[in-house]
């Protein structure tokens, strides 16, 4: 049995329901349980499971997901543990071929390796050496780091591998994807960075693109493969970690292998800025020190925030290097060599002092909402730090910053969560815009993905909600809800629980359709062909050029015109 097929098995005879009523207790609701969530200070039950749906989703804290997301969580394990657990407790055999399937897939992976680094030499690798040479890869490294080409091509590796192995082995490593009639390449033009486990043997790849999107394309979870639980490069910095118990962490490839290549080796990527506690567990076998050096734009993000939240709280201490503005490691050695980066690494600030900063970047201090703001968000970070002198220096920086008496400080970040919470029907409505109300009726069925298709395409909806909208593309008609999570990355299963299991804030589902649509697709489109045509007026009126002008006028007063109508009759008179 291939490991999708036992996790469908899994899933039809493992019931939500009881599965996590062992950690907590649900009360029916309507078609749905309720329960208090066991992942953060929750009072209200605000946890929901669907046992219709096979979801969770806690609408205090966002976390949420299927079955195995929640033994992955709860108990801190990995999803091939989380799957081999309930799998005995559903009956359903795994165990036995276990490592002759993973050995098997190992050679597969091996190979394609090999392929893709075939290609990277071959003639049609031309741009991809070019792309590496100019980022300051020359041929050693690229056999160093293993690194390839995927060819800009639908089939050229499933043509190539298809006799040896077979389509669902191909599409079980995400080496393929399945489309509605036929599967196709995962990787078309792009450039590979094979991933490794702890051994040196590629378990997946990562691709960048030359053209196209997304630019960052890496494998799905597979059974060899689980990106939160993985650290880019850890198998070349293994050795170097365990001297040093100090890690830099980065962000991407190129920066993990620019500072290989600088000599500095304790060096791991975290292949995205949301850290996982996967990876922070990971961490702590080898270091207790990690120093996050992420370029300036995302290194304050909320999602890096809450990953070096997650490092602190694996009993890691954490600092963050703050590079000059514009620059990403890769930049900075590339530059200037290794001094500058070990000179950011030296100066980083701890973990609190960097959050505080942040904090106040995100907030105008200046004013009395912003300040209201700011302490609302730093006290959830306050209460979970259990040093005693931390909290101290915490209270008397932020009192500092706000310019406000360090007692009140005090007392307000000692406080619960003081500040009403909206209730939920308003929460959810609020965050309902035209991309929630397309996705949310996808995931339940209410539409199908054909239908949207009419209208809009994947690029239409806002970049973070692209994988999902992916897998929805992928996952066919009707939909399959657990193809479509066991397709996701984990971070990216709570938006799906939230969107499937959240109240639908109307009723007319097919007035609700094309009202986002519109918002979506058809009004963005006026817009910029309105700021295209606003730039040729300005300069047709520069010019002088009055018949130009008359006509640019004219055109301009039928698309505001266009717009008004649009807004009253919906989007679906024409095609874009
Ligand atoms: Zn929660």
């Amino acid at each position: 049995m291939s490991d999708r097929e036992a996790l469908q098995a899994v899933k039809e005879r493992i019931d939500i329901v009881a599965v996590l009523s062992r950690y907590l207790s649900l009360a029916k609701s309507g078609d749905n349980y309720k329960g208090n969530c066991p992942f953060h200070k929750d009072d209200t039950p605000s946890l929901m499971v669907s046992p219709e749906k096979g979801l969770w989703h806690c609408f205090g804290c966002g976390e949420g997901g299927d079955v195995f997301s929640f033994l992955m969580k709860i108990e801190r394990i990995s999803f091939p543990e989380a799957l081999s657990r309930l799998a005995a407790e559903a009956g359903v055999s795994i165990g036995r071929q276990e490592n002759d399937q993973l050995s098997g897939l190992r050679k597969i992976h091996a190979q394609v390796a090999e392929y893709f680094a075939e290609n990277l030499r071959g003639s049609a690798g031309k741009q991809a050496r070019e792309y590496l040479v100019g980022r300051g890869f020359d041929k050693a490294s690229w056999k160093r780091f293993d690194l390839g080409y995927a060819l800009s091509s639908w089939d050229h590796l499933k043509k190539r591998f298809a006799s040896t192995y077979t389509e669902r082995a191909l599409v079980t490593l995400g080496l393929l994807v399945s489309g509605k009639d036929r599967s196709y390449d995962r990787f078309r033009d792009r450039v590979i960075f094979p991933i490794h486990d702890l051994s040196g043997r590629p378990i997946a790849f990562g691709g960048r693109a030359l053209s196209g999107e997304p630019k960052y394309l890496n494998s799905p979870r597979t059974p060899l493969f689980d990106k939160s639980r993985q650290l880019y490069g850890l198998h070349w910095a293994r050795d170097a970690l365990r001297e040093r118990r100090s890690a830099l962490l980065v962000e991407g490839y190129t920066d993990v292998l620019s500072l290989l290549q600088a000599g500095i080796d304790n060096v791991v990527g975290s292949m995205g800025t949301s850290l996982t506690q996967g990876q922070a567990d990971l961490l702590g076998r080898f270091v207790s020190e990690v120093i996050i050096a992420y370029d300036p734009d995302s290194a304050g993000s909320a999602a890096s925030l809450r990953g070096m939240q997650i490092l602190r709280n694996s009993g890691l201490s954490v600092r963050v290097a703050r590079l000059p503005e514009g620059q990403d490691p890769d930049s900075l050695v590339r530059t200037g060599g290794a001094a500058p980066m070990l000179a950011a690494a030296e100066a980083a600030l701890p973990f609190h002092l960097f959050y505080l900063d942040a904090l106040g970047q995100r907030h105008d201090l200046g004013t009395i909402s912003g300040k209201e703001d700011a302490l609302d968000e730093a006290r959830a970070f306050y209460q979970e730090i259990a040093s005693l002198p931390l909290r101290q220096e915490i209270v008397q920086r932020l009192a500092e910053a706000l310019d406000l008496p360090v007692e009140e400080v005090r007392a307000e970040m000692a406080a619960k969560g003081r500040r009403a919470r909206p209730k939920e029907n308003e929460r959810t409505e609020e965050r309902f815009g035209p991309n929630e109300v397309i996705l949310s009726l996808l995931l339940r069925g209410a539409v199908g993905w054909s239908r949207v298709t009419e209208v809009a395409n994947v690029e239409d909806f806002a970049p973070d909600d692209r994988p999902i909208v992916r897998a929805i593309e992928t996952a066919g008609e009707p939909i399959d809800l657990s193809a479509v999570i066991a397709d996701l990355d984990e971070p990216l299963k709570p938006r799906v629980s939230a969107l499937g299991l959240s109240p639908l804030p109307f009723t007319d589902t097919e007035k609700a359709l094309e009202d986002a649509l519109l918002k979506l697709v058809r009004l963005p489109a006026i817009e910029r062909r309105l700021a295209v045509l606003r730039g040729e007026i300005e300069r047709a009126e520069q010019d002088g050029d009055h018949d130009r002008l008359n006509e640019l006028q004219q055109s301009y007063s039928a698309l505001v015109a266009e717009r008004l109508t649009r807004r009253i009759d919906g989007p679906r008179k024409e095609a874009r």
